[in-house]
C-alpha cells in the first residue's frame, strides 16, 4: 500500500524558511506583481518584475543539459545538503511489494516567492525522464496536504528548452497567495463533457489537460496518476508526429521521449501540460525572457522594465504561443473525442 508522504509538511516549511532568511542562506529577491488579464480568454496573467535579478548571472549548469563539454557544476540537490534549506525526507512505496523511492524536500536556495519548496529524488535521476506514478503521487500528496491550509502548484521543467537548470531530478512547488492558480478557471470553463477524457483549451499553441479525481484508496492513487500523466505523454508524442508530417521545418520526427522539452502545471485537480519549442522569448531590442512551467501556470519572470514593456504591449499569450508549438487537430486518439479545434485564437 502507497504511504501518505511528508506528513505534517507545511509548519516544518514555514519554519525552515523563516530559520534560514534569517540565517541568509537563502536568497529572496524582492519583486513587483503586474497583473495582465488577457481580453480575449479572461486568463489573469501574473508578471512577476523582479529588477535585482538583472545583476546575476544565469544559465548555470545548463551546459551539461545542451552537451556542451565543461567541467560539470556541483549537483545541489545531491547529499550532504544545506542543513538551512533541508525540511524533510521520506520514502513513498507504490504497494506494498515496492521498495519504494526515497524523496528530500528542500527550500529554493534563489527564489522570489516566499516558501518555494523542491521535491528532489534522493538518489541522482535525471530531470529527462517522465515522472513516474510514484513521483507524481509524491508531488499530488503534498498539494492536497498543503491545500487544508494553504494552497500551493506543483511544476516540473522538463528538457533542454523546457527552462530547467538542474539535471538531478525535481518538482518545483509555489504557494498561491490568493487561493487560486491563473489558469484555474479558464480550466474549468473548458473542461469537456466527460471529465475522464485529457483535453486540449482553445489556446494559440498545443497544450494538454487531465483533470484529477484521485482515488481515495491509496494504493490506488499512484497508479492512477501515473496513467493520467501517460495519457498526456501521448497525447504530447501524437501532436509531435502530426506536426512533423504536416510542417517538418517545425518539428522533425521521430524523436525519443527523453529529447522532447515540456512543461507540467499541477494542482490538487489537474495535470497541465505544454511541449516547448525553445527556451527563450527574445524581445524586439533583443533581451531574452526565458519562460518555464510558471509562464505556462500563468506567471511570467521579466527582469528588466523593457522586457516588461514589451510583454505588456504583445500581451502573455503571445509569448507563451512563440516559445512553445502551434497546436494541430488531433484526430483517433483514444481521447480524441475531447480534444476541441484550437484555431479560434490562433
Ligand atoms: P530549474 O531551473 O527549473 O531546474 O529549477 C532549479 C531550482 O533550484 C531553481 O529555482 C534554483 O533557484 C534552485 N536552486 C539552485 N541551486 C540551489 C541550491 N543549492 N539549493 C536549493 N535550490 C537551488
Amino acid at each position: 500500500m502507497a504511504t501518505q508522504p511528508f506528513a505534517g509538511l507545511a509548519p516544518k516549511i514555514k519554519a525552515q524558511y523563516a530559520a534560514a532568511l534569517k540565517a541568509g542562506t537563502l536568497l529572496f529577491t524582492e519583486s513587483e506583481v503586474v497583473e495582465l488579464d488577457d481580453e480575449r480568454t479572461g486568463i489573469p496573467f501574473e508578471v512577476r518584475f523582479a529588477p535585482a535579478l538583472a545583476k546575476k548571472p544565469t544559465d548555470q549548469g545548463k551546459g551539461e543539459q545542451k552537451g556542451e563539454r565543461r567541467d560539470a557544476p556541483p549537483d545541489p540537490f545531491a547529499p550532504p545538503y544545506q542543513q538551512d534549506l533541508y525540511v524533510a525526507e521520506d520514502v513513498v512505496k507504490e504497494d506494498e511489494h515496492d521498495a519504494g523511492e526515497g524523496f528530500v524536500v528542500l527550500l529554493n536556495k534563489f527564489c522570489v516567492t516566499p516558501r518555494h519548496f523542491l521535491l528532489v529524488t534522493k538518489e541522482f535521476v535525471k530531470q529527462t525522464t517522465p515522472l513516474s506514478p510514484v513521483e507524481i503521487y509524491t508531488a499530488w500528496s503534498i498539494l492536497k496536504q498543503l491545500s487544508s491550509r494553504e494552497k500551493h502548484l506543483a511544476f516540473f521543467n522538463c528538457g533542454a528548452d523546457s527552462g530547467a537548470s538542474q539535471p538531478h531530478k525535481h518538482l518545483q512547488f509555489i504557494p498561491l497567495s490568493n487561493g487560486v492558480a491563473p489558469f484555474d478557471s479558464f480550466i474549468d470553463e473548458h473542461k469537456p463533457k466527460n471529465e475522464k477524457s485529457c483535453f486540449q483549451l482553445p489556446l494559440p499553441y498545443a497544450n494538454f489537460t487531465a483533470l484529477l479525481d484521485v482515488p481515495s484508496d491509496p494504493s490506488e492513487a499512484p497508479a492512477y496518476l501515473g496513467h493520467r500523466f501517460l495519457e498526456l505523454l501521448d497525447l504530447m508524442i501524437d501532436h509531435r508526429r502530426r506536426l512533423a508530417e504536416e510542417d517538418p521545418s517545425l518539428a522533425s520526427g521521430p524523436v525519443r521521449l527523453s529529447e522532447l522539452s515540456y512543461n507540467v502545471v499541477m494542482t490538487a485537480s489537474y495535470i497541465h501540460l505544454v511541449p516547448r519549442r525553445r527556451e527563450k522569448f527574445t524581445t524586439s531590442t533583443g533581451r531574452a525572457i526565458s519562460i518555464n512551467s510558471l509562464g505556462f501556470a500563468g506567471m511570467i519572470l521579466v527582469k528588466e522594465q523593457e522586457a516588461l514593456d514589451e510583454v505588456k504591449e504583445v500581451g502573455v499569450l503571445k509569448v507563451l504561443e512563440n516559445v512553445a508549438f502551434r497546436p494541430v487537430e488531433l484526430g483517433d486518439t483514444h481521447a480524441a473525442d475531447a480534444i476541441v479545434a484550437c484555431g479560434g485564437l490562433a
